[in-house]
């Protein structure tokens, strides 16, 4: 594709309808003319996803598509996915992947994504994934995200842009990063995180839980107390 075809003004965002994801969904809105979210259907165990992610976009108005990813559970019966698998109320410890990692699956989102930009001529894609909160997601990483971009522009020819806002903060910075985006009721009401599919504050026991909460305690007491 030449380059003056490219669309330079819109960029496809990877969306969960979670903290981080509607968290850079904001931040792209602000960053792009046309903003274009993608979610993907893996057979969650929670639809409700899948439900917030439509109901966030209806809101903010922005063109959402749902991709088909059920392969990925066929392939990676996971604590996610699968009911009769429990999902680990605790951290994994030091050097264990916990059993809510579904195998591949931010590779396979973002090529998915790519494949779809490419053909709206869009390069840039923005994605929610945190090295600082890494807790043995593998391809959250940043090396995993340079050395995929590299591998998606050899695979098609064409050269993406893959854009990480949150790479380098930690959970109370992206929720003052919503904040500042004028989006903290919306993250903290409407987006769900909770590995038992409730919205909002959500179950408060597991792990996605519990980082959100100290997130969130974190950034009241940095950035709100005092005002
Ligand atoms: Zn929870």
């Amino acid at each position: 594709m030449k380059l003056s075809t490219r669309n330079k003004d819109a960029c496809v965002v990877v969306f969960s309808g979670g903290q981080d994801s509607t968290t850079c969904l904001l931040w792209a809105m602000k960053q792009y003319k046309e903003v274009v979210a993608v979610s993907f259907d893996y057979g969650q165990r929670h639809k409700a996803e899948l439900d917030c992610a439509k109901e966030i976009t209806d809101e903010l108005n922005v063109e959402w598509h749902v991709m088909d990813m059920s392969l990925l559970n066929q392939l990676a019966p996971n604590s996610l996915t699968r009911s009769d698998i429990k999902v680990q109320q605790e951290e994994a410890a030091d050097g264990e992947v916990p059993n809510s990692v579904v195998d591949g699956r931010n590779m396979l989102f973002l090529t998915f994504a790519a494949v779809f930009a490419k053909q709206r001529g869009i390069t840039d894609i923005i994605t929610g994934v945190s090295q600082s909160d890494f807790s043995g997601y593998p391809d959250c990483r940043d090396v995993f995200i340079k050395s995929l971009n590299a591998t998606l522009d050899l695979a098609m020819d064409y050269t993406f842009c893959v854009i990480t806002p949150l790479m380098w903060i930690d959970k109370c910075e992206t929720w003052k990063m919503a904040d500042e985006l004028g989006g903290l009721s919306l993250v903290r009401d409407k987006t769900l995180t909770c590995y038992n599919g409730i919205r909002g504050e959500g179950c408060g026991n597991c792990p996605s839980c519990k980082l959100r909460k100290a997130g969130y305690d974190k950034f009241v007491e940095l950035y709100r107390n005092n005002n």
